[in-house]
């Protein structure tokens, strides 16, 4: 019997994504209970052997920032901004959105994540509980976690329900299992949450040891109203309340002062979502500044009402596009860029000890990108032609803790034309 459940063999470039950024050329890797357990030059032999010659093998990307249930909103907020989005998506997700659609409109999203190469997902909804279903059951990493906003919402409960309910999420969340993610609370923004619930939050963090994943300073007009509320930006809000105590993943924070990036240094990253700010006309955020200031900049997609799909190939591209246009090419890096989506998003998230990179020891989060194709030859420089040329129609494979959930460019795990006939006759409703 052989020693590894699976052996992923004769990969044309292993893209390590590790310190020392290796790629090897005609490796192998061999996986056990879920783990790397060997990255070898030779042929490895497993209870399932899959052969990646011709391909290219990297970690699964890591989405630091979406909304996955709203994929059942797509395209029904055009032509409008941060706000006037949120007005209309708040009224429509009113219509059709309770714990089933929750699940569902994630179900899709994971889907559509997984067979573009996305592996792990930091995922603010509502009903967490069913969104984790949904997600575990397309086989993704799906990091959920309690919301909080001020007032009911659609879920209809009152604060202390939502402190009773973040109390008891790590429970929850190993009862519906999938692959193993940290705790994170999820309170909304500083202008959906008051400075005194945040402080609550993060006294609940320190006690359930939790994370935290925010909307922090989406648009100008956000750090205007929050200004002219409580005389104070966002993040020196989030610092008095004690949640940059915490481990804080900041979704988009587009327009961050220097006074705002030196406090945020050591525990917090940026979700940097170029697709959504350039669609809602948020801003650009100056990544090549958040570095300098030792910030931890990762990518995501944002919700799909906003930003239209979850496809991180995109992020990247534009993430390049925006560094080269606003500090010059000479600090545009493709490598830096496809580590922001792999490894940087698991540093942000605080999983870099177990995904994000391809080394012995970590989780198997494997993705295989076919190379035989017309805009993928010849191969000058392989970040740039990942960055800039390839997109997730190439991703064929993919694996999540050692599992095969996507093959042949299929889902393993969910019958498409099922979760289509579900979609239709949910979204009927609106
Ligand atoms: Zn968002």
């Amino acid at each position: 019997m052989p020693e590894l459940d699976l052996a992923i063999n004769n990969a044309r470039y292993l893209v390590t994504c590790n310190s020392s950024g290796e790629v090897l050329e005609n490796y192998s890797i061999g996986i056990r209970a879920g783990e790397i357990v060997e990255i070898s030059k030779s042929q490895l032999n497993g209870a399932i052997n899959y052969d990646a010659s011709g391909k290219l093998i990297a970690p699964g990307l890591v989405n630091t920032h979406t909304h996955l249930a709203m994929t059942l909103l797509r395209g029904y907020a055009e032509g409008v901004d941060l706000q006037g989005f949120l007005e209309r998506v708040w009224a429509a997700e009113g219509a059709i959105m309770d714990g089933s659609t929750a699940e569902l409109g994630t179900k899709l999203g994971a889907l559509e994540a997984l067979l573009s190469g996305t592996t792990t997902t930091l995922d603010m909804y509502l009903f967490p509980e069913d969104t984790h279903r949904g997600a575990v059951a397309a086989g993704l990493r799906h990091v959920a976690g309690p919301i909080f906003f001020d007032f009911p919402g659609l879920d209809g409960m009152e604060w202390p329900a939502r402190i009773e309910f973040a109390k008891s999420w790590p429970d929850k969340l190993g009862k519906i299992g999938g692959p193993k993610v940290p705790i994170y609370l999820m309170p909304h923004a500083t202008y959906t949450c008051s400075p005194d619930h945040l402080s609550e939050i993060a006294a609940l963090a320190n006690e359930i040891n939790a994370n935290i994943h925010i909307h922090i300073s989406e648009n100008n007009r956000e750090n205007e109203d929050v200004a002219t509320r409580y005389s104070r930006t966002p993040t020196d809000i989030l610092k008095d309340s004690g949640l940059l105590n915490r481990r804080c993943v900041y979704g988009h924070g587009v327009h961050l002062s220097d006074s705002d990036l030196a406090e945020m240094s050591g525990n917090a990253a940026v979700a940097h979502c170029p697709g959504s700010n350039l669609k809602l006309a948020s801003g650009i955020a100056d990544v090549t500044k958040y570095l300098k200031h030792g910030i931890t900049v990762a990518l995501g997609t944002d919700g799909c009402s906003s930003s239209n799909d979850l496809d991180m190939w995109p992020v990247m591209r534009l993430a390049g596009y925006l560094i080269a246009q606003n500090s010059g090419p000479q600090n545009l890096d493709a490598e830096r860029i496809f580590r922001m989506a792999t490894i940087e998003g698991a540093r942000g998230l605080g999983m870099a000890d177990s995904i994000g990179s391809l080394e012995v020891g970590k989780r198997a989060d494997i993705i295989a990108v076919e190379l035989n194709s017309p805009h993928l030859i010849p191969i000058h420089n392989l970040f740039a032609q990942l960055v800039f040329a390839a997109g997730r129609s190439d991703v064929s494979d993919v694996f999540v803790d050692g599992e095969q959930v996507v093959e042949d460019y299929r889902s393993t795990k969910l019958d498409f034309s099922q979760l289509q006939k579900d979609v239709t006759n949910r979204i009927a409703q609106l």
